[in-house]
């Protein structure tokens, strides 16, 4: 079970009253951002490019909890940033489990060790470990050599003490699905609860901006990965979600189902995109233009986007929205391995040389080669 049926019913709970209230937007997971400092520099990321003096700011405890009231989302993910890089994250994530809230902190997991007598072992919080495949994979995308070993040296000491662990893999062009694969039966053997996925999605910022996926490729790709699947494998993410990135199901972007809030605000209109920032959530959705986002709204930021935090709360939408969206989820979740023949011959293609390890100095030409996909 990669999920406590507490939690399974929190959320299913929450999203059937919005329903019955009449709620067209409500948020599922806050994004919760309390820095951007981190003792990493991933080639994918877009988050610690900032000048010095925003990468020094944190938001205080007191902030977050009062976006996190605000919002009343029932899941709160904590991302950065590295978060355990946070003064006060041990009392940030005690206010969140008084709270109720089930969080997931996203870390690297380099600090782990180290911080980990500062958090209790509680239903409420799961470390999230960031590790992008198999230990050549995961140390080339994070850009550092012997990243991969302390992290599961810390998932494994989580583990000992009690906590709830999943893992959480951004898989960028070049990924080899037959790695992937044998990243899962590593995860599975180490015992973490779950596993979460996302393509990549192309920050302006990011240094590397060659290496992210167009929306066909990802489907090809997932589809590799996804089909035949494993019954053992277990996944922290929708069922529906899952099939959305295999090419099975299509969704409308819900920008507004992972809100974003950090040092600047309110982030319109998701984690991903910076178009303004809002003083509070109510301002968010009353005054973001969500026409102008998603896929089929044309925006071209958002052409190749299949990410977790724009689509995974469509495909949880979907799940309470009819009898059908539930029965899939269920046959999803229960009956479904995914056979698939021809997946199984897309293994065995040639990849594309993965990225090198080091920071690629980002240019403009290498932004616009990017592959337009839109479908
Ligand atoms: S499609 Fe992606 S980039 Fe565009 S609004 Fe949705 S989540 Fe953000």
């Amino acid at each position: 079970m990669p999920v406590p049926v507490s939690q399974m019913w929190t959320v299913a709970s929450y999203v059937i009253g919005q329903k019955l209230a009449g709620r067209k937007q409500y948020p599922l997971v806050l994004m919760l951002e309390p820095l951007f400092r981190c003792n990493l520099a991933c080639a994918g990321c877009g988050k610690i490019q900032y000048p010095a003096h925003i990468l020094k700011k944190d938001l205080s405890p007191e902030e977050c909890f009062r976006a996190v009231d605000e919002c009343g989302a029932p899941m709160v993910s904590i991302p950065g940033g590295e978060p355990l890089m946070h003064p006060e994250i041990d009392k940030i994530v005690e206010g969140l489990v008084a709270r109720k809230k089930y969080i997931y902190l996203c870390t690297n997991a380099l600090l782990l060790k180290e911080k980990i007598h500062l958090f209790k072992p509680s239903k409420y919080l799961t470390f999230s470990v960031h590790l992008d495949g198999q230990r050549e994979e995961h140390d080339l995308a994070v850009c550092r050599e012997g990243g991969y070993d302390i992290a599961v040296a810390a998932v494994k000491e989580a583990l000992k003490r009690g906590f709830r662990v999943t893992t959480n893999t951004t898989l960028f062009d070049g990924a080899n699905p037959k790695s992937v694969r044998a990243f899962f039966d590593e995860m599975m053997d180490l015992g973490v609860e779950g596993m979460m996925l996302s393509p990549g999605y192309s920050y302006d910022k990011a240094p590397d901006q060659k290496h992210f996926l167009g929306r066909a490729r990802t489907r090809r790709m997932f589809r590799a990965i996804l089909s035949n699947r494993k019954k053992r494998w277990q996944f922290n993410l929708s069922p529906l979600f899952l099939e959305f990135l295999m090419g099975k199901r299509t969704y409308p972007c819900t920008p507004w189902g992972m809100p974003t809030y950090n040092v600047f605000g309110w982030q319109k209109p998701c984690y991903l995109l910076q178009d303004g920032y809002a003083e509070s959530f109510k301002e968010l959705l009353e005054t973001t233009e969500w026409q102008n986002y998603g896929t089929e709204s044309g925006n071209p930021a958002c052409a190749n986007c299949m990410v977790h935090s724009g689509y995974e709360a469509s495909a949880v939408n979907a799940t309470f929205s009819s009898l059908g969206g539930f029965l899939a989820t269920v046959k999803a979740t229960l009956f479904s391995s995914y056979k698939d023949e021809e997946a199984l011959r897309l293994l065995d293609e040639p990849q594309a040389a993965v990225n090198p390890l080091i920071q690629i100095a980002p240019t403009q030409s290498a932004h616009h080669d990017l592959q337009e996909t839109r479908a």
